[in-house]
């Protein structure tokens, strides 16, 4: 489903990603963990084209990522995103944060939209919720929308960046649990995030970054309970 071969990316000086293979099969969780500035954001964001690669290759579900010839409409219609800060649209309700996408992007009739988006704030738990603003909601409640909003699309694969860090620790479990629920159904999925449970219970394959390099991997059990590496060791200490 997703394919990286080699892939590098430097601002000015800054090597941030040094070469990165990375194979993500349909239907598997991987999570990737590593410290402030190691890469994990920018490896999202060149998957997604938010970030152009210097070199190297991405391959969406065969859609080339790198090249120019490629619409990036078509590859971000089918890849999701959920994000740190939710980035819902304040000025827009609920469903209807759930439904631009669908209209702009997917180009879908209003009605077509609207459904679509009910079904799946009722699949986080929200329905009830769809004619609020964001702003009356919780950081999870924002943070499940923002899972809507991908799942309204969908999304052969969704990427997370670190979606529960921004929250308050008694909101992270709703947000992990309708997470758990898509793994469970089989979603397609890459979660960056520092909750080591998740990784445990859900991931089929872990990646530990450091330096813009993928230091270990390995199933859970592998690089969460027994790393190699001491600087596996050393981050996953800092974060338990
Ligand atoms: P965190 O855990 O803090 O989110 P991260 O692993 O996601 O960290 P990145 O956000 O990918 O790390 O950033 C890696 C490095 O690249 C950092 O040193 C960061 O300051 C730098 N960086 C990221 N985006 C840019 C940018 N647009 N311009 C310049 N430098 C950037
Ligand atoms: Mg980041």
């Amino acid at each position: 489903m997703i394919q990286i071969r080699g892939l590098k990316k430097s601002y000015g000086k800054l090597q941030v990603l040094r070469g990165i293979d990375l194979d993500v099969k349909r239907g598997e969780k991987v999570v990737i963990l590593g410290p402030s500035g190691s890469g994990k954001s920018t490896l999202l964001r060149c998957i997604n084209a938010l970030e152009e690669a210097d070199s190297g290759s991405i391959l969406v579900d065969g859609i080339e990522v790198t090249s120019r010839r490629t619409n990036l409409n078509h590859l971000r219609e089918h890849l999701g995103m959920v994000f740190q800060r939710f980035n819902l649209w304040p000025h827009l309700t609920v469903i209807e944060n759930v439904m631009i996408g669908q209209v702009v992007v997917g180009h879908k009739s209003k009605a077509e939209a609207r459904e679509k988006a009910l079904a799946m704030l009722d699949r986080v738990g929200l329905k009830d919720r769809a004619d609020e603003y964001p702003v009356r909601l919780s950081g999870g409640q924002q943070q499940r929308v923002g899972i809507a909003r991908a799942l309204a699309m969908d999304p052969k694969a969704i990427l997370f960046d670190e979606p529960t860090s921004a929250l308050d620790p008694e909101l992270v479990g709703e947000v992990l649990a309708v997470m758990t629920q898509l793994a469970r159904e089989g979603m397609t999925m890459v979660v960056v995030t520092h909750e080591i449970g998740f990784a445990r219970e859900v991931a089929d394959h872990v990646i530990f970054m450091d330096g813009g390099v993928i230091v270990e991997e390995g199933t859970p059990e592998e690089v969460v309970v027994n790393p190699r590496e001491e600087r596996t060791r050393a981050f996953l200490k800092h974060v338990l």
